[in-house]
């Protein structure tokens, strides 16, 4: 297939989940884990749910970059806002994630902060070249595919001698997220969370490859299968998880091959490696502090580290108390189980970062799926005319 319809015909999709349907094994369930939230994205926006035969069970997992940010961390910049007087430049969906005192970078903002919205880490940059005499802050966010800009822009700051900007780093990593999720006690203690394998990242994996996935698989036995962003993608990598479970293997395998290989983009991960190392722990929402999880800045850019040349003294703030994100993060429930889910809080009004990007549990099924909370068997004996793939 070359083109993205392809991806998307719904006569293909409703032969593969004949296909699922006869291979799922009615004598057992099977529940998966997708990592990614584009692939939460994907499969609430095409419906694939509802192609799936009850004993399938997809777990949302945490990765949305917005959705895992801890509110301390949105407080720093809204502090570096405040009290230095620093415009602080980060993307759209960072601006509305709650953070402390009501507020959030978009609320700071309409209170004087001076807090804009960016495209990229070159558009930061830019804006730091063209107002040498205003300070600005790049807060960037994100997993492996979004750490390599930033490791540009540092390095192309550190080039021109740029002293009016800096980079408040908030980048992590998927295997460390993906091994705690693993260590977790409602994963290996209490089973409240059964897990059968993970459907791995796509753009992430463009960049680190598929080998360091094979980790999961030979240590804890769960197999990995890295899937595009497609609905036929993500189908195809649950047929393929289920084909693994039903003869015992656990294995890492590459759905997305026109993008993925097993050693990722060297050239990247050199750039990265250069600018960046691993910090001790990093606070995550939901999965609380994880080891060797996260990036900081190597001290040849201390320059333009955010955190150094401000002397940012990072304080952890609980979610919430209503806000069950934590647990969504951490695959233990799901969006409905929280009570303010389509009541108080909503895309327009986010309680929690969930409900903030449309990569976000919460955003994704109040978007397209929370009336099927309300139909039989859970929208699941949804007829096949009503698949919303294209055909
Ligand atoms: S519905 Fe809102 S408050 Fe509840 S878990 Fe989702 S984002 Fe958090």
């Amino acid at each position: 297939m070359k083109y993205v319809d392809e991806f998307r015909d719904g006569t293909l999709a409703r032969g593969l989940a004949a296909a699922i349907r006869a291979e799922a094994d009615p004598a057992r369930r099977y529940a998966f884990m997708e990592f990614c939230g584009g692939h939460t994205h994907a499969i609430s926006r095409y419906g694939v749910t509802d192609l799936l035969p009850p004993n399938v069970r997809m777990i949302h997992g945490p990765g949305c970059p917005v959705c895992v940010l801890p509110i301390g961390r949105i407080d720093l910049a809204i502090r570096l806002a405040f009290e230095r007087g620093v415009t602080v430049l980060t993307y759209g969906d960072c601006l509305r994630v709650p953070a402390s005192d009501g507020l959030s970078m978009l609320k700071a903002k309409a209170r004087g902060a001076d807090i804009r919205m960016v495209y990229s880490a070159a558009d930061a940059l830019a804006l730091a070249q063209r107002e040498p005499g205003r300070e600005v802050v790049f807060f960037a966010i994100g997993f492996e595919t979004t750490t390599p800009p930033t490791a540009l822009v540092l390095q192309q700051a550190r080039a021109l001698g740029l002293a009016n900007f800096s980079v408040l780093c908030n980048h992590v990593l998927t295997p460390s997220a993906i091994q705690t999720i693993l260590e977790s006690p409602e994963v290996r203690q209490f089973g409240t969370v059964p897990l059968d394998g993970f459907i791995g990242p796509a753009h992430v994996s463009t960049i680190i490859g598929s080998r360091p996935y094979e980790f999961f698989a030979e240590e804890y036995r769960k197999p990995v299968v890295i899937a595009g962003f497609e609905p036929l993608d993500v189908m195809q990598a649950i047929r393929m998880l289920i084909r693994q479970v039903n003869e015992g293997r656990a294995e890492v395998e590459n759905e997305f091959t026109r993008a993925v290989n097993r050693d990722g983009n060297l050239k990247a991960q050199a750039l990265v490696s250069e600018v960046f190392e691993l910090r001790r722990s990093f606070e995550w929402r939901g999965l609380g502090q994880v080891p060797y999880s996260a990036l900081r800045i190597r001290a040849p850019f201390a320059a333009w580290d955010a955190e150094v040349k401000f002397g940012l003294d990072y304080r952890s703030v609980p979610d919430h108390k209503a806000c069950e994100c934590g647990a969504i993060l951490r695959g233990v429930k799901r969006p409905s189980d929280c009570r303010l889910f389509a009541t108080v809080c909503t895309p327009e009004n986010p309680m929690g970062s969930c409900m903030v990007s449309s990569e976000g549990a919460c955003a994704a099924h109040y978007n397209y799926g929370r009336f099927r909370d309300h139909a039989p068997d859970n929208g699941r004996s949804t007829p096949p005319a009503t698949i919303r793939l294209a055909s």
